[in-house]
């Protein structure tokens, strides 16, 4: 039976590269962080047609970082239309085997590099150093050589298809895991044949940018990759930019719905990773030490920004009290500090603007009736904290208990049967992941056939592995990243001929 998230075998294999201590201040000088940033256009750092810029925060200290430059319509055409040159210049043409030199050459740059790109996240995202060192960086190199090796075998992920990239690729990421949410869509992207824009979002661009520089010293022909940095207008305009053959968007539901609007009718491709509410169901058979560290990776890893974050708790009647108090125990050992300590186990929140939403939901729920409990751990003066935090006292209409808080907040409601627990897991609009603890395999199998997630974990949570398709159903969005099957999202497809 796996447990821990440590116990993944890809992101210990490849963390190697850091096996010694991080220490906080060193760790900063490994890092450069210029004043100001421009865009990556046809290989270029070019300034923006309009000039506009905007800050860069930093979560922990709220201190100014750098000021990004905000991409406008006029930039997004250049970068499509460099994007285009490099697709029609001979990137789609490259034989496969030279392709995928360069994205292994890229994915052993990013392994050089891990260490900058992991300090640089926590600085930028506010996220632990044991998290960005572990698992974001050693999982985004790891996705770079897993579809570096399908480059030149597309035609077995496809059996019986002849196999075309679609073209230029729009890609719009979030905030929460900026470097992997970048390897995830640019890595099967670039192995099928396709170009890039992508779209960092706003408050996280330095790492996107940063591999950016990296795709320049693996010297991808200029034009494969573009980075058009800005906020929502930025993308919207990608998004409904007609030369961008196909849409990748990870982010809100909200904006999701508004990408889909774009995109429908035009016929060009799009698939969406948006938002969740993932169920975390534990039985009373379950083994409750593993049970609980799952709980508390599947919630409060990375601050709880992550999108199939176990953030409903369901817990079997008879041992709720039990559980609850041992969780409780457990939540007073989570650190809550500075990000590039690497004792820390709860790190900034992201932005102002999201401390403030969670706020305002844990409020909510407290004037909904909820009882709110939060870890009595010391916050920082400065930067943006929020406690590890858990409600309970839910009927389940209330906002905090349907809604993605996007969080270190867990709602926490029981259930007596298998049939309850079910019903209590589907009832919510998003379907992207559910967790199942119970030592009886027959129950898994019961359960994960009838819960509507696209990813369902049993006695473990948060696992990823660049061969498995990740992805939700429901308003969680459609299509898969990672595996054969998140090749088939970049590639157009022909019967074979006999
Ligand atoms: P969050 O609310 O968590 O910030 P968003 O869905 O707003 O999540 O952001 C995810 C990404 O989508 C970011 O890169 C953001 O800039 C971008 N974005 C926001 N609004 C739009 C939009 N209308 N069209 C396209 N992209 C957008």
């Amino acid at each position: 039976m796996t447990t821990a998230r440590s116990q993944t075998g890809t992101g210990e294999n490849l963390a190697e590269t850091f096996s010694e201590y991080v220490p906080s201040v060193e760790a900063r000088d490994i890092v450069s962080i210029k004043p100001r940033y421009g865009l990556l256009i046809g290989g270029e750092e070019r300034e923006p047609l309009q000039g506009g810029a905007f800050a860069t925060i930093e979560p922990s200290s709220g201190d100014h970082l750098a000021e990004i430059s905000e991409g406008t319509q006029a930039d997004v055409d250049e970068a499509v239309a460099a994007a285009r040159g490099a697709f029609e210049a001979g990137w789609r043409d490259l034989a496969p085997r030279v392709r995928a030199k360069y994205i292994f050459r890229l994915a052993r740059l990013i392994q050089d590099r891990a260490r900058e790109l992991a300090v640089l996240e926590s600085i930028d995202g506010g996220k632990p150093i044991r998290e960005s060192r572990d698992i974001d960086i050693p999982l985004s190199a790891a996705h770079f050589f897993y579809h570096a090796g399908w480059a030149d075998k597309l035609e077995y992920a496809v059996p019986g298809m002849r196999t075309a990239p679609l073209g230029v690729m729009g890609q719009i990421i979030p905030w929460n895991f900026p470097v992997l949410m970048a390897a995830w869509k640019m890595a099967p992207a670039l192995a099928c044949g396709n170009t890039v824009v992508l779209k960092p979002a706003e408050t996280t661009s330095l790492t996107a940018l940063l591999l950016g520089e990296i795709v320049q010293e693996a010297d991808l022909p200029p034009g494969v990759l573009n980075i058009v940095t800005g906020a929502g207008e930025t993308g919207a305009a990608l998004a409904a930019h007609p030369g961008v053959d196909k849409v990748a968007f990870t982010g809100s539901t909200a904006v999701g719905k508004k990408i889909a609007r774009q995109v429908a009718g035009t016929g060009r491709r799009l698939t969406l990773e948006l938002g969740g509410k993932g169920a975390h169901v534990v039985f009373d058979d379950a083994a409750l030490d593993q049970a609980i560290e799952g709980i508390v990776d599947a919630i409060f890893f990375n601050q709880g920004h992550v999108c199939c974050a176990g953030s409903r708790l369901l817990v079997q009647e008879g041992i709720a009290d039990h559980l609850l108090g041992r969780l409780k125990q457990r939540m007073e050992l989570l650190r809550v500090g500075d990000p590039l300590d690497k004792n820390t186990d709860v790190g900034a929140i992201n932005s102002h603007a999201q401390l403030q939403r969670i706020t305002e939901f844990v409020e909510g729920a407290e004037s909904e009736g909820c009882a709110i409990h939060q870890s009595g751990a010391p916050l920082p003066e400065r930067g943006f904290w929020f406690r590890p935090t858990l409600v309970t006292g839910l009927g389940g209409s209330e906002r905090i208990a349907r809604e993605e808080v996007f969080g270190p907040v867990l709602t926490v409601q029981t259930f007596r049967t298998e049939a309850e627990a079910v019903a209590k897991a589907n009832a919510t609009r998003y379907g992207l992941s559910a967790g199942v603890w119970t030592e009886k395999g027959s129950r898994i199998l019961w359960m994960t056939q009838r819960l509507k997630a696209g990813v369902v974990w049993a006695n473990t949570f948060n696992q990823f592995d660049a061969a498995s398709p990740f992805g939700g159903v429901r308003e969680s969005g459609f299509g898969r990243e990672g595996g054969r099957q998140g090749l088939e999202e970049y590639l157009q497809l022909e019967p074979a001929a006999k």
